[in-house]
């Protein structure tokens, strides 16, 4: 039996990544090309994708739980999306003009969405919620903007502070940071204070089913207070559905729970997997882009070169058309219980402080919850301080847990995201690598 460590033979079979990445470090900061895929010692690089998998440079296989940071419902390269992109390929990708694809997009994005009157296309989710933004401080004439701590909409000024672990943090360059003011999360009281005290505030953002699809949780009650709630002081409530919609229902989380936003901001699985977002909600709001109801300075500018691309569109009406049926997510949802449920019995099994949690199609991973005599079955992520949720797992677990999942054939990052392609046996085999690389951490004494 070998008795080398996880990460040296992580050097070893991922040796050829390994090279991509010392190249890559002389072009990227760290190597890489988006924060979350920062990865110590060094990331893998995949070569080509299908289904719920995906093969490395070096020819390994895995299954995959980034689900392209949740844009991919029906798996990588689904029949029916490939066609359509590849038919719109031939046909132009870019006309400088209006197509009557974007008609079709907007009518499923309208008809699903319940709170959606008018829409306005941008190129991805940190558009949308830019947009979002500034057509509340249009509309009301306030300024500023009530976030939840750990809510994640992007990387403009008014929406990334507060965001990441430890939450407070003021983050460089980012320019009137007084404007964003960051509540605690599932705290109703909390944001009637501010909406007291402060009557220029001009929405509220938040991401629906809780920060980063569910790491620190929020339910259907808090939501309906604070539609209450804004809807009494008069301020904008915008559902960041960049993840949610039309993940956790066909109408997205505002489907599940029967809610009625102000504005909602869509991406990732309204463009099938292409770069692609929207803006959509009360016609009053959203027509502030419009230069014939608003011919003064009022307008909101809302130019942009590739919104409602028309590949991304080709590709948006094929997932929007499958996605209506509700079919691939009662069926994703179905595999991330299972698959949740079945850490949390490994776990239990290696008597470990580690919790598996989630809701719909998500899973989260919580390594040293601190507390090894409650069983991962019964951890309730509701009964937790948000500060002991998102980014509160040991970082050398983390990294270790990481390496060791890739070597036995996983590809996921503290959690991920089901997709309607995963199989019984996709979630089995995953189950089985857990197993496997927490035997490998015991044996060289990272957890005990
Ligand atoms: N909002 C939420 C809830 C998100 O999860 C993300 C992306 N992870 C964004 C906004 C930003 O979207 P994009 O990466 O397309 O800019």
């Amino acid at each position: 039996m070998s008795h080398s460590t996880i990460l040296e033979r992580y050097n070893q079979t991922f040796s050829t990544d390994k090279e991509f990445a010392l190249q890559a470090n002389q072009f990227f900061p760290d190597g890489v090309t988006h924060d979350n895929r920062y990865t110590n010692p060094f990331p893998i690089y995949i070569d080509y994708a299908q289904g719920s998998r995906k093969w490395g440079v070096g020819g390994k296989e895995f299954i995959d739980y980034w689900s392209g940071h949740g844009a991919l419902l029906l798996g990588h390269n689904h029949p029916q999306i490939v066609e359509a992109v590849t038919n719109q390929m031939q046909r132009g990708t870019h006309y400088g003009a209006c197509h009557s694809l974007e008609l079709e997009w907007a009518d499923l994005i309208i008809n699903l969405v319940p709170s959606a009157e008018k829409i306005r296309f941008t190129s991805s989710g940190t558009e949308a919620t830019l947009m979002a933004v500034r057509l509340s401080r249009t509309y009301t004439g306030r300024s500023k903007i009530l976030k939840f701590a750990g809510h994640y909409h992007g990387w403009h000024d008014a929406v990334i502070p507060g965001s990441n672990s430890p939450y407070d943090m003021l983050i460089s360059g980012v320019i009137s940071p007084e404007t964003t003011l960051i509540s605690p999360p599932n705290d109703i009281e909390a944001v009637e204070n501010y909406l007291q005290r402060d009557n220029d505030i001009a929405c509220v953002i938040l991401e629906p089913t809780g920060a980063t699809f569910g790491e620190i949780p929020t339910n259907g009650e808090f939501l309906a207070q604070l539609r209450n709630l804004t809807r009494e002081y008069g301020v904008v409530l915008i559902f960041d559905e960049v993840v949610t919609g039309f993940r956790v229902s066909p109408g997205g989380a505002q489907g599940y729970y029967n809610l009625d936003p102000d504005l909602t901001t869509l991406a990732k699985i309204m463009a099938g997997g292409l770069p692609g977002g929207a803006v959509t909600g009360k016609a009053e709001i959203v027509d502030l882009i419009s230069i014939e109801k608003h011919p003064n300075t009022k307008k909101m500018p809302h130019p942009g070169t590739f919104n409602a691309n028309p590949l991304s569109a080709s590709a948006g009406i094929q997932m929007l058309t499958i996605a209506q049926t509700g079919y691939p997510q009662t069926k994703a949802n179905q595999m991330a219980e299972i698959l949740r449920d079945g850490l949390n019995e490994i776990f239990d099994q290696h008597e470990l402080d580690w919790a598996c949690y989630g809701e719909f199609s998500g899973f989260k991973l919580l390594l040293g919850h601190g507390d090894k005599t409650l069983s991962a079955v019964d951890f309730d992520a509701y009964q937790c301080h948000y500060r002991r949720l998102k980014g509160a797992s040991n970082p050398d677990l983390v990294k270790t847990l990481r390496c060791g999942l890739l070597l036995n054939g996983i590809d996921m990052a503290g959690g991920g995201l089901t997709t309607a392609v995963h199989t019984e046996a996709d979630i089995q085999q995953t189950i089985s690598a857990f197993d496997q690389t927490i035997q490998e951490m015991k044996m060289e004494d990272l957890i005990n």
